[in-house]
């Protein structure tokens, strides 16, 4: 989650500055529990994005949140003193003798030793008077005179394993949040409880749209009807959009015979994420991680020209990969998915022109539904890359270039590639200003190098294509949550399981409202009619708390006037439409498939 900045910083500074700030925090934190604790054992206390957290073993104390007040008050005082932080190196045998009483520490002593790591101290100083040290590389700030007392808050306490490690103890976590001022911390904490009411998890539970079924295998979706709809909506505009623009859609199996993953390298490269074989007669087979082996074997089911190229396969495939228990969250961290992959084979000559369509009907798919602020990261070629540099150089060139026609600002992370390839990040940033991760179009040198994939150029001579892989919302699942959070539920016209609500005033209305339901059904519109018991604004209230985009009260002046009182989602207005009118502006929202150039 990106951060939000406060218009006007009191003083301009650099990352690495909030980055010793919170540091420095940390160390202060951990000052302050030694004051209420003194036989507190201290764990490490890193910075983190927004803040920082330090992990204790309290021992026998057993302490809650309330502990956080006090802990913020002797660390507000602490910041008042202006107290100095100064390193030092040490020998290993000083540093034992300084965390003696630490075994968390001596620990951490042990293993620099053995890594033959040179140890630093950083003291925390009143005037000459040492109140506080730790074992740390630091940076630190060099007084507390920066820190703004008020732009920090410890947040929250939660168990953390030692190392991470669950065979470890159980260790307190304390996390603190830090900004270098008021304004941004009273930003952040806005941000995080709008968050909370956005949590697609809470909106999917409410609309009935999908659910999880721990007991029978975390992170595994279940689409209710409601979120099953919205899914056929979204699929159906991907899919269409893809035929018209010159991709083929393919259907490949789900499992795959073990000679295909080691072809591939997935066995050994990408194991730890694939689940265990199945045994099929005498082979094994594996569920699938990825799609790419299965479109490559469609490639050289047959022979193929120059003349044959470029080919543009998409697939929605549903692939399952292994995600720890601890890291699955909602549809953001799942572990089946379906992914809006595709896969491009062209020729070198091909390949720029390749590159800036996929990029503009990425940008295309993602503004269809609503995106409009975009970031976009370009990754280059790593230490450890394969394939020849002046390949590299090229596709790093035609990706760049395809991001500079597209006028977008971008990013370059150097050196941040995958092995095998340079690649294109697109994140989305939503209607709070968090950044989403959506499309990757990643460039690859292995594939067709390991599944030997050719093609006769001009001369009659064989040649290797270039792949692109590509996915454009992502996986259905997590495009599914950052659309709930975004919209907080409130779907764009095409995209709500309900589009409109026509309440009749009395039961003497109802087949009048059953009139015009049945002629915006033929209209293709999703309409329900609320004649239930209820007051009319009981009804009304209703149907806003559905976050319906229309709503249509019918009464005696309706049937007569032929005009309907059009009430908006979000709008306290009324304005009165005639059904042809209406249909119209409705018609309007639907997004209709365009070719992308
Ligand atoms: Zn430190
Ligand atoms: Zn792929």
């Amino acid at each position: 989650m990106k951060k939000t900045g406060s218009k006007k910083p009191r003083i301009s500074k650099s990352k690495n500055d909030i980055e010793k700030i919170r540091h420095s925090l940390s160390h202060l934190l951990a000052a302050a529990v030694l004051q209420i604790y003194p036989n507190a054992k201290l764990g490490i206390g890193p910075t983190i994005e927004n803040g920082f957290y330090y992990d204790f073993d309290f021992g026998k104390n057993k302490i809650d949140e309330s502990v956080l007040p006090k802990l913020e008050k002797i660390m507000k005082d602490l910041i008042g003193r202006n107290l100095k932080f100064k390193r030092a190196n040490v020998s290993y045998a000083q540093a034992k003798k300084i965390f003696k009483n630490q075994p968390y520490k001596l620990e951490l002593i042990e293993e620099f030793k053995k890594q033959k790591k040179p140890l630093t101290i950083y003291k925390t100083l009143d005037g000459q008077k040492e109140i506080f040290v730790d074992l740390c590389a630091g940076p630190h700030i060099n007084s507390t005179k920066v820190i703004d007392k008020e732009a920090f808050k410890l947040e929250k306490l939660a168990g953390a394993y030692w190392k991470g490690d669950e065979k470890n103890a159980m260790l307190t976590r304390i996390y603190g949040l830090a900004f270098y001022t008021k304004n941004e911390l009273d930003n952040y904490l806005r941000l995080i409880e709008e968050s909370k009411k956005r949590d697609h998890r809470i909106i999917g539970q409410q609309m009935d749209l999908f659910s999880f079924q721990e007991e029978f295998g975390p992170g595994l979706v279940y689409w209710h009807p409601k979120g099953g709809l919205m899914r056929v909506l979204m699929e159906n505009f991907w899919r269409e959009a893809h035929l018209k623009n010159g991709y083929g859609i393919v259907f490949t199996p789900h499992i795959g015979k073990s000679d295909l993953w080691k072809i591939s390298g997935h066995l050994s490269f990408y194991r730890e994420n694939m689940y265990s074989p199945m045994k099929i007669d005498e082979d094994e087979y594996y569920i699938k991680p990825m799609n790419c082996p299965f479109h490559i074997q469609i490639y050289k089911s047959r022979t193929r020209s120059y003349r044959d190229l470029p080919l543009r396969w998409a697939e929605l495939g549903t692939v399952y990969r292994y995600e720890k228990a601890g890291v699955l969250h909602g549809l953001l961290r799942v572990r089946g998915f379906t992914q809006d992959d595709a896969h491009l084979i062209c020729t070198p000559e091909q390949m720029p022109s390749e590159i800036k369509k996929v990029l503009n009907f990425s940008l295309y798919i993602l503004r269809s539904f609503g995106f409009n602020d975009f970031s976009i990261y370009l990754s280059t070629k790593p230490k450890d890359a394969i394939g020849a540099t002046k390949h590299w150089n090229e596709a790093t060139h035609a990706l760049e270039r395809a991001i500079q026609t597209s006028k977008l600002p971008y990013k370059i992370d150097k050196g941040g590639g995958a092995f095998y390839g340079p690649k294109i990040d697109i994140k989305v940033k939503d209607a709070l200003g968090r950044e989403w991760q959506c499309s990757t179009i990643q460039f690859d040198f292995n594939m067709p190098e390991k599944f030997q994939m050719k093609y006769t150029d001009k001369n009659g001579k064989q040649q290797q294509p270039y792949m692109i892989h590509r996915a454009l919302m992502g996986s259905l699942e997590r495009f599914f949550g950052a659309l709930i959070e975004n919209y907080a539920g409130a779907f764009p016209f095409w995209l709500m399981p309900t589009q409109i609500k026509l309440l009749p005033v009395t039961d003497k209305f109802s087949p009048f409202a059953y009139q015009i339901k049945e002629k915006l059904e033929n209209e293709n519109f999703r309409v329900d009619v609320d004649d239930s018991n209820g007051t009319i604004s009981k009804r009304i209230r209703n149907a806003e708390v559905e976050k319906i985009p229309y709503i249509i009260v019918l009464g005696q002046k309706e049937l007569e006037s032929g005009k309907l009182p059009l009430r908006e989602r979000g709008s306290k207005e009324i304005r009165f439409i005639s059904l042809k009118d209406f249909i119209e502006l409705c018609r309007n929202q639907i997004p209709k498939p365009q070719k992308i150039q």
